[in-house]
């Protein structure tokens, strides 16, 4: 059990605990997601069967990783654990599982965008308001309904939530839950809240899957558990209710799903759950300096509801925490762009040592742009998937109404694509016609002369051909010559290859993206069926991330905080600290949200391994407007011994009536306090840094530096007076190591510093 010495005596009394139920709920780095993975790969070591192991983890990435690490220790046999998020373990079953809730087996998931044009549809079929029904709040209505299990039934019957809507002027909603589940079970479909939802229904009523799972899954492991919403937890518990040996981890700290449904109250709760439970502490941070972790406790000590943990860090302290400052979102960009340019150059750095990571998906913009002037290669996680391009969308449509003629979706998308003289008006007259008669529109394509002219019905029919002509081809081809066949005679290769704009021909490159990742699947050893139908079962719920071949590939990581759960960097930088960003406008109304914020700061900062800038622009556009944005609260309340700030944004250009000057807001103004929450103590803290940095001589301008030599002086516009000790490298990347009399020895990289020689 050589493996064990890789864990501290609290960690490894946390994997020896196999039986009964286990919660270990401790901060962010504290190894967590490590205690599952040694805890999986003891329970084979010990000759537990892996196919009797059930891992749910946050993201299907995080599974994977998870499954490499189980195999290095426990070698070939960890392939057959399951493992994966909640919806992909769970649609996996649903599908075997499927006819006993009256569902095909080969059902469509419907990735949120078909979930909001089937509510669009009812919205308007139903003649109601789409602004005071608008199918954003429609759908999380449905979806917080479904994730409390509360049926279209109860919803309707619920005399508090009735009185709710009609005093909101929404008495329909309970009739748009109706129609919504009835119009997507009619097209032999489950949108992600269903596969939960379902799964729940399965094993409620039905005893023997119930009991199948229960003695299948003898160990059940949850990672990210603070995550988990009503629904999931309760499926954990049935599962687990036989043998009981369930061990989940967490961090309260961390919820950050609270808006999606999350509760908190589950970890409440499984200690009732379980009057056996073995509770264990975990408190050192392996991941990240000291300063970075007195950061975060010093964050998240701001939120009144908290368990109370002690976090510590043996690391060394670590640079301080740099605090940025940019006169407008380009400039954050740019500035970000330049330190890690400077950090890759200056201390041999790869690419993939650094993140950005920002609140909202708008942001990366301007980082992107920054980037992409410098040359540095980076990547964006999450934001659009792959799968949900127009183009890759159209392609799959055709695959899911192959399987699945039923599905309504698939088919709006794809029956007059490309252009086959089939209009709206035909499609609306075939699905309210199938509505009206009880049968699938499917069934009316296949049989339209009854609903349709004699000319549109037949060009109708020959659609329905065409899909049937393709069932008949996937039965017998593999998978990729399927997918080029379909893509070859539904028209649509042709069509995009028409398209000779930069836009269309980047379609095409999708296309042929996707086909080859097809490929690659029927060429897999690993599969005994690779079918196209297999290939397409989970394809709603891959992400971008997922799909990405070149996993190594030395690029910068750009993503929302959101999707940086339990992931590390050894440099991370927190972009647009501003208010009415971060915390966003939305949260400022209730301590329960700002509190879902702050913990979202936490897990931000808790992403940092060595180091971790902070920034903010005091200008941005918004909605093609430029606003005056203000330095978020989150930065006044971090503790100032632990921040260094570092302004050396450049003067704004002339005309930006938001910028002021930076050394007179320096000198002047206590820098991150907003007036009314300035007090003494916050006015020491800020004058103490401001006490540290170095006022420039007037008029000092960074200057021309190529005749600079060793032993001369120069001037820095941050770190003061200073003598070259050595020059080295070529141009234009020549490292200037220079002594300055304030801060001491740094390297600089010429092309970037902001020096003068005086
Ligand atoms: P998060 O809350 O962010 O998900 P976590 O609690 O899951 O964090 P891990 O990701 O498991 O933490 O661990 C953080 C880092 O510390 C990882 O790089 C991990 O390998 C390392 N680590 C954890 N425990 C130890 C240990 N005992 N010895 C050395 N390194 C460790
Ligand atoms: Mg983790």
């Amino acid at each position: 059990m050589d493996y064990l010495k890789g864990l501290n005596p609290s960690q490894q009394q946390a994997v020896l605990q196999t039986e009964g139920p286990v919660m270990i709920i401790a901060g962010a780095g504290s190894g967590k997601t490590r205690v599952i993975t040694y805890r999986v790969a003891h329970l084979v070591q010990k000759g537990v069967d892996s196919f009797n192991i059930l891992v749910l983890t946050f993201t299907n990435k995080a599974a994977r990783e998870m499954r490499e690490r189980i195999m290095h220790v426990a070698g070939p046999d960890a392939k057959n654990i399951w493992m994966g998020t909640f919806h992909s373990v769970f649609a996996k079953i649903l599908r075997v599982e499927a006819d006993k809730i009256g569902y095909p087996s080969n059902f469509t998931i419907y990735d949120t965008d078909d979930s909001k044009s089937v509510l669009r549809a009812i919205i308007k079929e139903m003649s109601l308001d789409d602004k005071l029904y608008n199918q954003n709040f429609v759908m999380s209505r449905i979806s917080a309904s479904k994730n409390n299990l509360v049926s279209w039934q109860e919803y309707q019957q619920n005399p508090d939530i009735q009185a709710d809507d009609f005093s909101s002027g929404r008495g329909q909603l309970g009739k748009i839950y109706e129609n919504y589940v009835n119009r997507c079970f009619r097209a032999g479909a489950m949108d992600f809240d269903d596969l939960l939802y379902k799964t729940n229904e399965l094993l409620k009523t039905h005893n023997d899957v119930l009991y199948k799972y229960q003695n299948k899954f003898k160990y059940l492991m949850v990672d990210e558990y603070q995550d988990t919403n009503f629904s999931q937890y309760l499926i954990v518990k049935k599962l687990a209710s036989i043998n009981q040996n369930i061990c989940v981890v967490g961090d309260d700290a961390q919820s950050i799903y609270a808006f999606r449904g999350a509760n908190i109250q589950n970890i409440l709760n499984f200690e009732k759950d379980y009057p056996d439970l073995k509770v264990f502490k975990l408190e050192q941070n392996y991941r990240s300096t000291q300063n970075i972790v007195n950061v975060a406790n010093s964050i998240i000590s701001n939120n009144k509801e908290q368990l109370k943990k002690n976090v510590f860090s043996e690391k060394e302290a670590g640079d301080k925490i740099k605090v940025m400052r940019a006169f407008s979102d380009n400039e954050e960009g740019k500035m970000t762009a330049e330190a890690i340019f400077q950090d890759h150059a200056n201390k041999g750095m790869k690419w993939n040592d650094f993140a950005i990571l920002y609140r909202t998906n708008a942001q990366s913009r301007s980082m992107e742009e920054g980037l992409r002037k410098l040359n540095i290669p980076y990547k964006i996680y999450g934001g659009l998937s792959f799968y949900q391009r127009k183009e890759i969308k159209d392609l799959i449509s055709y695959f899911r109404l192959t399987f699945n003629p039923n599905d309504e979706e698939a088919l709006k998308r794809v029956i007059n694509y490309p252009k086959r003289g089939i209009g709206d008006t035909t499609v609306d007259r075939i699905i309210v016609s199938a509505g009206q008669n009880n049968i699938s529109p499917w069934e009316a394509i296949v049989n339209p002369t009854q609903f349709l002219d004699s000319r549109t019905a037949n060009t109708v029919a020959n659609f329905g051909m065409m899909i049937q002509s393709f069932q008949v081809i996937t039965k017998t081809m593999s998978a990729y010559d399927s997918a080029l066949y379909i893509a070859q005679h539904s028209g649509l290769l042709k069509d995009l290859y028409e398209d000779k704009s930069v836009e269309g021909l980047n379609r095409y490159e999708n296309i042929q993206e996707l086909l080859n990742g097809i490929k690659e699947f029927s060429e897999r050893e690993d599969l005994e069926e690779k079918g196209l139908d297999i290939f397409m079962q989970d394809v709603a719920l891959l992400t971008n991330d997922d799909k990405d071949k070149n996993k190594d590939a030395d690029t910068v990581s750009l993503m929302t905080i959101h999707s940086s759960k339990g992931l590390e960097f050894p440099q991370v930088f927190v972009v647009g600290l501003e208010e009415n960003l971060f915390p966003s406008q939305m949260s400022l109304n209730s301590r329960t949200d700002l509190e879902e914020e702050r913990r979202l700061f936490y897990v931000a900062v808790t992403r940092a391994e060595s180091k971790l800038t902070i920034s903010y622009a005091t200008s941005r556009f918004k909605f093609g407007t430029l606003i005056n944005c203000e330095p978020s609260r989150f930065l006044d309340e971090i503790d100032a011994q632990y921040l260094e700030l570092d302004f050396t944004a450049k003067k704004a250009p002339a005309g930006n009536p938001f910028f002021e000057d930076e050394r007179s807001a320096w000198a002047t103004k206590d820098t991150f306090s907003k007036p009314k929450a300035a007090t003494p103590a916050t006015n020491i803290k800020t004058t103490s840094i401001l006490a540290k940095a170095h006022v420039p001589t007037p008029g000092f301008a960074p200057s021309d530096t190529s005749g600079l030599q060793v032993g001369m002086e120069v001037e820095h516009e941050r770190f003061g007076f200073g003598k070259v000790l050595t020059l080295d490298g070529n141009k234009p990347d020549i490292k200037a190591t220079i002594f300055f009399k304030e801060v001491g020895q740094k390297q600089l990289l010429l092309k970037f510093a902001k020096l003068r020689i005086v």
